[in-house]
């Protein structure tokens, strides 16, 4: 078929059907004979949101938007393009959390998820039980964390994995990783999901689990997307606590608060285990939770100004009706022997769903302020445990507190290589813990370009000094240095691209097989 003949007749057709703008693009023409052609966008609205994410530092601007009443419309369209001598990009849009155009396709088509739970058609949340799962959530893969959250506590219960903020779809977390405070204790989220239904990029619609077409279930957790579209996850659930038990530590001495955080995980007492930086120029209290009363910001800034970097430990334990009369007791135990500051130890006592949703409340006010909208050059690392204190010194100190220009919080705390299973398409480095490092930038007055440029300093400080650090929800120009990000999985990487995305149609905006 001549699938790229751009009829001027038909282009003039579609303007009269009022759903699409002129078909200028190289997207085949013939798509709009199928039977979704009506919920194919071309419209300014649609292209807009489709071309931009939360980075708001790459644009990619797509032919159409494809907004899915069903399962069956994402079948149809990449079933179409596969079967096109010159097949078509498309890309998955969950919550356009990226930062780097992940979910863009330049010239493709973006399928929009949200819209499966506008027409109420996708597999929703539905809980569920069976003797060899226990409790279990069959989740639509577009479906928000927030959503998952209130409707397993419908019946008490909830997953056990989480990220930190939680208007994230299921699908793009499960493509990353999904990493918090929980996973030294249960893994990340690609960890704690039994069964996936997944539209390969050939247009198969295939059921995979760690027994079933167990090579498509390894690949696409962690998979960026290059393997297929998640449209249903069946997640574990455990009992939903009522409450918890949220404490900060301070620490001026890195190794103290480093071996602290280690200590912590090791032991099988807490639920949540954290960690970041205060300092001039990344206060206590950030977007990320407003934690701190103002007279202990005020302690904790001319603790701050005394020492230069301060270092918050982070945990939570979680008690319910029947553990409140033991939790603090609990506590004092767990926190026996660890050497934060005397005297800067924060205490609250709150629900365990603000817990989970503390990053909302923050979103809500710089997005009144209209800071939410604005470039995010992100870093996000794992650095083995065995080259921390270097990290330390060569980035926190000698880089990021001397520039002084870092925008946003900063996140360091450690995770437990044996939560992760190797089968699985996503990477860390090769020692038992891990550090993940999130350095969350809001664009400065100096622009995203400078805090990008201190990115790349610190990520040639680590190539100079041989940390073996991995980026999370990375981005990468070129194939050698994917290639080297997945180190010994990229052979393994690349033949299931081959297997279930011969043609290479998905997440372009990775860049990993082609360009955006
Ligand atoms: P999108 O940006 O829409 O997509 C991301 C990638 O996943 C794309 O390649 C896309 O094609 C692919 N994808 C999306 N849906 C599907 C699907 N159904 N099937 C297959 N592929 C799909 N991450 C953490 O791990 N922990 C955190 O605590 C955390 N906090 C965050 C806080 C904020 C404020 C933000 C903006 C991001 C945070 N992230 C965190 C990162 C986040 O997990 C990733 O950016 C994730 O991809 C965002 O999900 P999304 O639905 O917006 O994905």
């Amino acid at each position: 078929p001549t699938c790229f003949i751009v009829l001027f007749i038909i282009s003039r057709l579609m303007s009269i059907t009022g759903t699409l703008s002129p078909w200028a693009s190289s997207v085949p023409i013939e798509l709009l004979k199928l039977d979704i052609a009506p919920r194919l966008h071309t419209d300014g609205q649609a292209i807009n949101l489709a071309s931009t994410d939360y980075g708001r530092i790459v644009q990619a601007i797509p032919a159409a938007v494809l907004h899915p009443s069903s399962i069956d419309d994402i079948v149809t369209l990449l079933k179409f393009s596969y079967n096109c001598s010159d097949p078509f990009r498309v890309a998955v849009r969950g919550h356009g959390h990226s930062v780097r155009g992940q979910a863009m396709a330049d010239n493709g088509v973006v399928v929009d998820m949200t819209s499966l739970n506008d027409y109420n058609n996708g597999t929703g949340i539905r809980v569920s039980r069976n003797p060899s799962l226990g409790f279990y959530a069959d989740v639509g893969g577009e479906q928000l964390w927030i959503d998952v959250l209130h409707a397993t506590l419908e019946h008490g219960l909830a997953p056990v994995s989480w990220t930190d903020y939680l208007y994230l779809s299921v699908g793009g977390t499960l493509s990353n990783a999904g990493i918090s405070g929980q996973s030294f204790r249960h893994g990340p989220q690609i960890s704690n999901v039994f069964e996936m239904d997944v539209i390969t990029g050939k247009g198969e619609f295939v059921t995979c689990s760690k027994h079933t077409n167990n090579d498509l279930f390894y690949a696409v957790l962690g998979g960026l997307g290059q393997f297929g579209i998640i449209t249903r996850a069946r997640i574990a659930l455990d009992k939903a606590p009522n409450r918890a038990k949220w404490v900060r530590m301070l620490y001026h001495d890195f190794s103290a608060f480093t071996r602290d955080q280690e200590h912590l995980i090791s032991i099988n007492g807490l639920d949540y285990v954290e960690g970041s930086l205060i300092m001039q120029q990344s206060p206590p209290n950030n977007w990320r939770s407003s934690f701190f009363s103002l007279s202990d910001q005020s302690r904790i800034a001319s603790l701050s100004t005394k020492h230069g970097i301060i270092y918050c430990l982070e945990v939570v334990k979680y008690y319910d009706d029947l553990t409140v009369d033991n939790i603090d007791e609990e506590l004092q135990v767990l926190f026996k022997g660890l050497s934060f500051l005397s005297g800067f130890i924060f205490k609250r006592d709150v629900s365990y769903v603000d817990f989970l949703n503390r990053v909302r409340s923050g979103e809500l006010k710089l997005q009144s302020k209209g800071l939410w909208e604005v470039p995010h050059p992100w870093l996000n690392l794992f650095v083995p445990k065995s080259r921390i204190m270097d990290f330390n010194e060569g980035v926190f100190v000698d880089i990021i507190n001397k520039q002084n220009k870092t925008t946003g919080p900063i996140l360091v705390y450690p995770l437990n290589r044996n939560k992760w299973d190797d089968r699985m398409s996503a990477v860390i480095p090769d020692e038992d813990t891990s550090y993940s490092i999130g350095l969350l930038h809001s664009s400065g007055d100096n622009g995203w370009e400078d805090l990008d440029e201190q990115n790349n300093e610190i990520l040639q400080f680590c190539d100079k000094v041989g940390i073996k650090a991995k980026q999370y929800l990375p981005h990468y120009r070129t194939k050698e240095e994917w290639m080297n990000h997945f180190g010994s999985k990229w052979d393994i990487f690349q033949e299931r691209k081959a297997q279930f995305d011969p043609k290479m149609i998905l997440s372009p905006g990775q860049r990993i097989f082609n360009s955006v």
